[in-house]
């Protein structure tokens, strides 16, 4: 074995960069680190979305921002101002560069490509052993950003599955100053199915379909309804793709996917990064990063997403349970969440920054009874788990 690192992450997407960035801007106090990623090159794979009101301009371009945002069900839209917290949009590509740039800036870190992890990191004399395609790494610390596969993937309420197609047309059909945030399809009894649709300019848009369901869906399972909602926005203008995308994002993890191991922490999207009923993930991945960085510089000692406020865990799991319970209702609640509640207060819900009293008016705007029965239906199977163990 050649070197010992103070750590090791594993994965080099977007949490394992981002950690790895913020390590960079601690200078030569940042730890030892090897990012090991098992992708060879970067690709433009895919667009990263999400409001802000931080003046602070970010390391890397910002593609488009929009001040208005329209959520559409059964025939009514409503329009939102959100020139407060513009919704704005990066591209994996910048974000990757500017992240390779700040590690190539640091003799402590190295981003070692093409190198796949190929069993997991055990313990051994004080320090995790990490067998990859490249030989065996040797770290104090451990971050794994690592999407568990298979029967490690853990539990999920509901998944989100998404397949867009970025287009550029003939014809100017689009309006770069709004973007459908939710078009929602007709009610279906298996799933919740909207079209998000981001234009950035007059004949360019990436345009989106999203399933909220039981199982996570492949692209294939998606492409009719992909093709159909780009058919519906183009008409009879030519067009051409530039880029496709596709991902599928837990909503509302078990919680048995982070075993207390020492100096071993799990981050990004499928350890608690994602927002469990929204699944925006960035920005938490950047709060996390940089409290993880701060965290390793100041102790040495990693740390894992913070779980949200009580207030917020309560309401994610009643409304997934809402979802879950009856998607043909998905439409109707998110439209009268955005028609009826003030957006800062729902795009800061979205985003996991609510407080209490944001909480609170979210569930004043949703319809009563749904929330009742599914808030019950929680109440009911905890106690019999709670029976189940034995617990009084
Ligand atoms: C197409 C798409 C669009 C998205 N858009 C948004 C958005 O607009 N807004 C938002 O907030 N969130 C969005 N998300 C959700 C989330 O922000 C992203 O999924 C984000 O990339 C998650 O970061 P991560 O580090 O957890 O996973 P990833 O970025 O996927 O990184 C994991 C890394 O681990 C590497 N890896 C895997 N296995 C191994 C192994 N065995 N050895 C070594 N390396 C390995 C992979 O190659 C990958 O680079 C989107 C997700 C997708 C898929």
């Amino acid at each position: 074995m050649a070197e010992t690192f103070d750590l090791a992450v594993l994965g080099g997407g977007c949490a394992g960069l981002s950690l790895a960035m913020d390590l960079a801007a601690h200078g030569a106090r940042c730890p030892r680190t090897l990012v090991v990623e098992s992708r060879a090159e970067y690709t433009n794979d895919r667009t990263w979305c999400y409001w802000t009101d931080s003046a602070t301009a970010p390391p890397y371009p910002i593609v488009h921002r929009w001040q208005t945002m329209r959520v559409a069900h059964a025939g009514h839209s409503v329009s939102l101002d959100c020139a407060s917290t513009p919704y704005q949009m990066l591209a994996a590509q910048d974000f990757y560069a500017a992240a390779r740039a700040s590690i190539d800036r640091r003799p402590e870190i190295t981003l070692q490509r093409g190198t796949t992890v190929v069993a997991e990191p055990f313990r051994s004399n004080g320090l995790w052993l990490i067998p990859t395609s490249h030989g065996t790494v040797a770290a104090r610390s451990v971050v794994d950003t690592r999407p568990p596969q298979g029967s490690r993937r853990g539990a999920a309420t509901l998944w989100q599955s998404f397949s867009g197609q970025e287009i550029e047309c003939s014809a100017a059909i689009f309006d770069p100053l709004s973007m459908d945030l939710m078009n929602f399809l007709a009610p279906d009894p298996r799933h919740v199915a909207f079209v998000y649709v981001l234009p950035v300019t007059p004949t360019r848009a990436l345009i989106e379909v999203t399933v909220f369901g039981a199982a996570p869906l492949t692209p294939r399972e998606l492409v009719d309804r992909l093709a159909a909602a780009v058919a519906e926005r183009v008409g009879d203008a030519a067009f051409t793709t530039l880029r496709r995308e596709h991902g599928v994002l837990p909503m509302g993890l078990s919680e048995n996917l982070k075993p207390a191991l020492e100096r071993f922490v799990r981050a990004g999207v499928m350890a608690g990064g994602a927002r469990p009923s929204t699944g925006f993930a960035f920005q938490r991945i950047q709060r996390w990063a940089r409290e993880c960085a701060q965290s390793l510089v100041s102790n040495g000692r990693p740390i894992g997403h913070k779980p949200d406020p009580l207030p917020l865990r309560v309401m994610d799991r009643i409304l997934l349970e809402v979802l879950r319970a009856d998607p043909k209702r998905g439409g109707a609640l998110f439209f009268s969440l955005f028609n009826r509640a003030e957006p800062s207060r729902v795009i800061r819900f979205l985003s996991g920054d609510a407080g209490v009293v944001d909480s609170l008016a979210v569930i004043a705007a949703m319809p009563v009874s749904p929330f009742v029965r599914a808030a019950l239906a929680l109440t009911l199977r905890q106690s019999r788990i709670s029976e189940s163990k034995g617990i009084a």
